[in-house]
């Protein structure tokens, strides 16, 4: 049925698909710098908004009160939710509208198939198969996502399965999907013609099958690896829309879901570089996470030297260039501000201060970026691994922040690591380093990290929000 817009000519159709097109392109290109980046996602969500307004305006979809019921529910959740969450547990975020994306593709994909088998017109195998292909990887996505952003927020645990029965449970379900989804295409006239009620079991099984893969494909992952099988399940979820715009033959929904899908497989693949891991070893092998208590005190006992904030400021009084490290630890503590308010005291007082960011320092890529910008740290002071390495050698002081594996030694120097090759922040090739942490607990991989007892290293022990405010107090009193 024909929306208000309807009787326009198709062209004006494509015309403003193809517009929308043109802003998501430029709105992911405005998103690979932090400066354009707020700008981007307003272009992408301008792109989407001017879609999803033509499509409705275009088709007569639904009655203008449950659509208009759905915009309202569906953006205040979205709304609260981004408003809501903690910058430390955007990946789990993140996780949900994928899992969100891929569920609705699989739903959009069946109620399709019901549609047109309500019209009375045969399915051509042509949509059976990008029926069935989307609701194998909207499901898969769906329930993948929902236990990835289970497993981050600490709700759902590791799977009590073993590792080879977990691996026959997915041929099973993979192999019950494939089987339903061919039967869809071979047969659609079972159960799916009139006068019998259109509901085509074969896709629902399809669906049920598919869902059940997506849990078992995500439950064996340690939690530690989550953030990529995260980024992974993103591009699952553009892959599930593009399919599904073959589906409904919207161009729009193609090009979105495809530019999804390669963006998530991008970003899987830059996490993986950065760990030095391979994607395959992140969904079948599984990183340690437990920690080596007895190597730990064979690395620290007698060689931890303890600092004061004091001791510190002392330090940075002599100093000409210092490099910060943030960390995850500076996330959760939200101690960006007072971080910021350090750095811009020192450059007061002639001091060459820059931040030294790992790829995937905090828990997602271009976490610890996001973070200094929103406290207004300039982006020319946000050096990449790459560029800060070559300079340790020539810095006077290292703060490290709330980071731990991003500065660990052990990656060079210890092939049976779980972080090995994972390339890191040389630190303690400075003159001094002084790192900030709660306790010598390790980080995010469960090893210990030798830098902590290092000559040139020294522990400032304490909550990083309140460790840098120290620093900020003693500096200003002593420079003023
Ligand atoms: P780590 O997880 O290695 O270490 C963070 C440290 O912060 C901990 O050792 C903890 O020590 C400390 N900490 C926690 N809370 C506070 C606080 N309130 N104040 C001060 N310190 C605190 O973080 P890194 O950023 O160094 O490394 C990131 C890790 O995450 C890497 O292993 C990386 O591979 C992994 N990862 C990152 C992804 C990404 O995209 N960014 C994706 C997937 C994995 P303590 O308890 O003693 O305070």
């Amino acid at each position: 049925m024909a929306g208000v817009l309807g009787g326009l000519p198709e062209a004006v159709l494509q015309f403003t698909y193809l517009v929308a097109a043109v802003l998501f392109i430029q709105g992911l290109r405005d998103m690979t710098h932090p400066r354009t980046a707020t700008r981007g996602n307003a272009t992408s969500a301008g792109g989407m908004f001017l879609a999803v307004l033509v499509t409705v305006l275009w088709f007569e979809i639904l009655s203008p009160v449950v659509l208009a019921a759905g915009l309202l529910v569906g953006g205040a959740v979205g709304v609260w939710l981004a408003v809501s969450v903690e910058t430390t547990e955007m990946p789990q975020l993140v996780g949900l509208f994928n899992g969100f994306g891929g569920g609705a593709s699989a739903l959009v994909a069946g109620a399709e198939l019901i549609d047109v088998l309500g019209t009375g017109t045969q399915l051509s195998v042509g949509l059976t198969t990008t029926a069935a292909i989307a609701g194998i990887i909207g499901s898969v996505t769906f329930w993948g996502s929902l236990v990835a952003a289970g497993k981050l927020h600490g709700v759902v645990g590791d799977s009590p399965v073993s590792p080879n029965a977990g691996h026959a449970l997915k041929g099973l379900f993979l192999l019950l999907a494939v089987l339903a989804g061919l039967f869809l295409i071979v047969r659609p006239d079972i159960f799916g013609q009139p006068p019998v009620t259109p509901w085509l079991p074969s896709y629902w099984v399809l669906v049920a099958a598919a869902s059940v893969l997506g849990v078992f494909l995500v439950v064996p992952i340690g939690g530690a690896d989550m953030p990529v099988v995260i980024a992974l399940l993103n591009s699952y979820s553009g892959l599930a829309a593009a399919t599904t715009g073959f589906v409904l033959d919207n161009t729009v929904l193609i090009i979105a879901g495809t530019l999804v899908g390669a963006s998530g497989l991008i970003l899987t693949v830059i996490m993986c570089d950065s760990m030095n891991r391979s994607l395959r070893n992140v969904l079948f092998g599984g990183l340690g996470g437990e920690t080596e208590s007895e190597d730990m005190d064979e690395i620290y006992e007698g060689q931890i030297t303890e600092t004061s904030p004091e001791e510190v400021v002392m330090l940075m009084e002599t100093t000409q260039r210092v490099v910060i490290v943030p960390g995850y630890g500076m996330a959760v503590a939200q101690a960006q501000h007072a971080v910021a308010e350090l750095v811009g005291l020192l450059d007061e007082n002639g001091v060459d201060v820059e931040f030294g960011i790992h790829p995937v320092a905090g828990r997602m890529p271009g976490h610890m970026n996001a973070l200094l910008a929103e406290a207004d740290v300039p982006y020319e002071k946000m050096r990449e691994l790459e560029e800060v390495n070559p300079t340790f050698s020539q810095t006077d002081l290292v703060i490290v922040t709330g980071a731990n594996d991003v500065v660990n030694p052990k990656a060079n120097t210890d092939d049976s690591s779980p972080i090995a090759g994972m390339p890191v922040l040389n630190v303690s090739e400075a003159r001094s380093v002084v790192v900030n942490k709660r306790s010598l607990s390790p980080g995010f991989s469960g090893i210990p990290n030798p830098l902590f007892a290092k000559d040139n290293a020294s522990m400032l022990f304490g909550d990083a929000k309140e460790s840098m405010q120290a620093l900020v107090n003693h500096y200003k009193e002593e420079t003023s």
